[in-house]
């Protein structure tokens, strides 16, 4: 068997960042935005922003911590506006500081833009070097200020926002998912693929719009679902109204199905789809691929327990409550004691022994991703008088890493780069291990394109060299991955239509 040694820690993809914004005159739109940020505060949980614009200037207050550990309701009080535009971030490691908290801000001349940022552009990287020599200053090493100053750029070129955001969306590589505004307006963009969510929304009785990366978003501030911002599009909203334009051309649709195992929240819609339903769908799909015969299901809270019931209907096997989430231990900014640590786990889940002790299990997770958390889960339930534990994983093996927006590891350290499936059913001490498949998932969603690289290695946007070195272990080449080394460059005529309205 391989040696491997994962890092011990939480063992989960990190979706990075949740946006959401209101456009609302006569509705108080910073605590509407508060609202929609902790309808989104499952999308990152370490730092949290609002910015307000009123006509006049734009203001913002941001800060590391959850929604309601950022924000005082004096705090909301004092963020006074008709537009406002809010973020919160889980930030990879060494990027955990105010500064890349965002919405980021740049100046135009006299005029500020705040933009919220979900995603990841693969040439940052050369676009920051580039502005560097043009001499616009940086405070933090994120990928979005890259795009607000960029877009700043090119609108003090142009004295148009619209121009400053095509511009760069035909300079930015990767995913984004973006929303900015100015102290009049609210716009919002995605990247060709549409690789990751962004939905609008609208207030009864022409009340005003909202933008939110899911629809739970909507939901908590009474705002009716519109439709998904498109992949290419440009929306504005402003005292004119609506104006949608399609800035660059669409590519492949390539919408990041990892949403729909794990990231997007359950009462959330999704091209098309509800996520719960999707989830019981991939459930019923994993019993048909991969039969086993036991007592009760189970599922791995929170995202496993839609596929648990689905898995349940398909069997015929009874669906039971196996295993409690201590809800109240979650990322916070007391860090548990190393003999805490220790116990992994046990600090969030808790079995249920009289419904575990004697049963053959089946328990259903949504992924594994460095085998840490599988394997405690294992020992958990044994501990508590399992008699048999079979795995069933409702998503197929994460062997590759991420570039989009998601905070995966080098292939190193996912499990399922390094160990084949028997092995990994050892190293978690299963009595049985199953993953779904790739053709399985798809059958569980609507119709569409989507990403599915960590699984297949097939990327659909190209990635500069120097983005992923160090990423792939020796001897796996994934596929459609061109080594790009040329990039456009900033420096090059900045087009204005002379048709379009100003700011
Ligand atoms: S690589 Fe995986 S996690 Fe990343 S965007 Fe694609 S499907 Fe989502």
């Amino acid at each position: 068997m391989n040696q491997f040694m994962p890092e011990v820690s939480d063992d989960k993809l990190h979706e990075e960042c949740g946006v959401f914004a209101v456009y609302t005159p006569n509705k108080d739109a910073s605590r509407l935005c508060y609202f929609g940020l902790h309808a989104l505060q499952h999308r990152g949980q370490e730092s949290a922003g609002i910015a307000v614009g009123d006509n006049a200037t734009v203001l913002v207050r941001k800060d590391l911590g959850l929604v309601q550990q950022v924000f005082s309701d004096s705090d909301i009080a004092a963020l006074t506006g008709h537009v406002a535009l809010g973020h919160v971030r889980y930030g990879t490691s060494g990027a955990k500081s105010w500064e890349a908290a965002q919405p980021h801000l740049s100046t135009i001349g006299s005029e500020i833009i705040a933009l919220a940022h979900n995603g990841t552009l693969v040439n940052s990287d050369a676009l920051r070097r580039e502005l560097i020599n043009l001499g616009v200053p940086f405070v933090s090493n994120t990928d979005s200020e890259v795009a607000c100053k960029l877009i700043g750029y090119f609108t003090e070129q142009t004295h148009h926002i619209r121009e400053g955001i095509h511009k760069t969306m035909e300079l930015m590589e990767g995913a984004y998912a973006m929303a900015l505004i100015n102290n009049e307006s609210l716009y919002a963009f995605r990247d060709p693929n549409g690789i990751r969510p962004l939905v609008l929304g609208k207030f009864a009785n022409n009340e005003g719009w909202v933008i939110s990366s899911e629809t739970c978003g909507l939901d908590i501030v009474s705002a009716e679902f519109v439709r998904d911002v498109l992949p290419g599009e440009v929306v504005r909203i402003s005292k004119d109204g609506i104006d949608c334009e399609q800035a660059i051309e669409q590519e492949d649709e390539a919408l990041c199905i990892f949403e729909h195992v794990y990231f997007a929240r359950p009462d959330s819609d999704i091209q098309g789809d509800n996520i719960y339903e999707a989830r019981v769908k991939m459930g019923r799909q994993l019993a048909r691929e991969s039969k086993v015969d036991a007592d009760i299901v189970i599922g791995v809270p929170d995202s496993g327990l839609p596929s648990a019931v689905g898995f349940a209907q398909e069997s015929g096997i009874p669906y039971a409550e196996g295993l409690l989430k201590n809800r109240y231990v979650g990322r916070t900014f007391i860090e548990p004691t190393q003999e805490l640590r220790e116990r992994g786990v046990r600090l969030k889940l808790n079995p249920i022994k009289n419904t575990i002790r004697g049963k053959r299990l089946v328990v259903i997770d949504d992924s594994i991703v460095r085998g840490t958390t599988s394997r405690q889960i294992v020992t958990l339930l044994r501990d508590a008088g399992a008699k048999e534990v079979h795995m069933r994983i409702v998503s197929p093996e994460v062997k590759w890493p991420c570039f989009y927006g998601i905070d995966t590891e080098t292939q190193d350290q996912l499990i399922s780069a390094n160990l084949s499936t028997e092995e990994i059913r050892e190293h978690i001490n299963a009595d049985s291990l199953a993953f779904l498949s790739i053709d399985g998932l798809k059958k569980c969603v609507s119709s569409g394109g989507y990403c599915d690289a960590c699984f297949s290695g097939d990327y659909i946007v190209e990635i500069p060299k120097e983005f992923s070195k160090g990423k792939f272990l020796e001897g796996y080449t994934p596929h459609n991955l061109k080594i790009k080394t040329n990039h456009q460059t900033i420096q090059g005529s900045c087009p204005l239509d002379p048709e379009r309205k100003g700011l």
